[in-house]
């Protein structure tokens, strides 16, 4: 998502933009809340919003900051020091995010863990009944059999047939196929001819990407 840059304080509330909305932060702390912009009205995340129909804070303080900078004026540039701040915000949601994935991660290993062993002592108690019939069934030379809560089939199975030592194999040319030579899309020598001369070559399609963005921390920033 590209964020136009600006950023403004509105009685006490710092004001990001992007297309899609705006991330409502107050100064002291607190979490940021979203705004979604929607073709008629703004929607707030808040807990206030939420359970009412009145206008929270923040979208209130989104609707100064578009009277004060009405859309097709210039919006004011992010200053270094707000870049700075937001880098370390970044900080501090990664760490957040961490955290999360961590304390999920040990959650989904105990319940990986009770699953495997319930899932053992069901499977060993099917094993009794599953032997049992199958021994009925061979005892009665069944094939199918009906029963009040189901039916009963045994079905013979084709062998598998495993090949230890290929190349012994291969000297008995009864067994022995000849696959044909395959025509596959040298992807590297299209990719280093498209990217250096721009052309589109039949049955391609470039599609150009855009920019990426990317963050390193220093350490200790959170
Ligand atoms: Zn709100």
């Amino acid at each position: 998502m590209e964020l136009m840059q600006t950023s403004i304080e509105m009685q006490s509330f710092t004001i990001i933009e992007s297309e899609n909305g705006f991330l409502v932060s107050g100064d002291f702390g607190g979490n940021a809340v979203e705004v979604h912009r929607t073709d008629t009205r703004f929607q707030c995340q808040c807990f206030i919003a939420q359970v009412s129909d009145s206008e929270c804070e923040h979208v209130r303080a989104v609707q100064d900051y578009l009277s004060l900078h009405p859309p097709q004026e210039e919006r004011p540039m992010l200053s270094q020091a707000d870049a700075d701040l937001y880098l370390g915000k970044l900080a501090k949601l990664d760490t957040i995010e961490g955290r999360n994935l961590e304390s999920a991660n040990s959650q989904i290993d105990r319940i990986k863990l009770w699953l495997e062993m319930e899932t053992e002592k069901i499977t060993r108690q099917k094993d009794f009944y599953i032997q049992a019939l199958d021994n009925f069934m061979h005892m009665n030379e069944y094939s199918t059999k009906r029963l009040v809560n189901g039916t009963l089939s045994i079905r013979s199975q084709q062998p598998e047939i495993l090949i230890k030592d290929e190349d012994t194999v291969l000297r008995d040319d009864r067994f022995v196929r000849i696959i044909p030579e395959k025509h596959t899309v040298d992807k590297a020598a299209l990719r280093k001819y498209c990217t250096q001369t721009g052309e589109e070559i039949p049955g391609t399609e470039i599609i150009l990407k855009p920019h990426k963005f990317s963050y390193k921390l220093n350490r200790g920033a959170e």
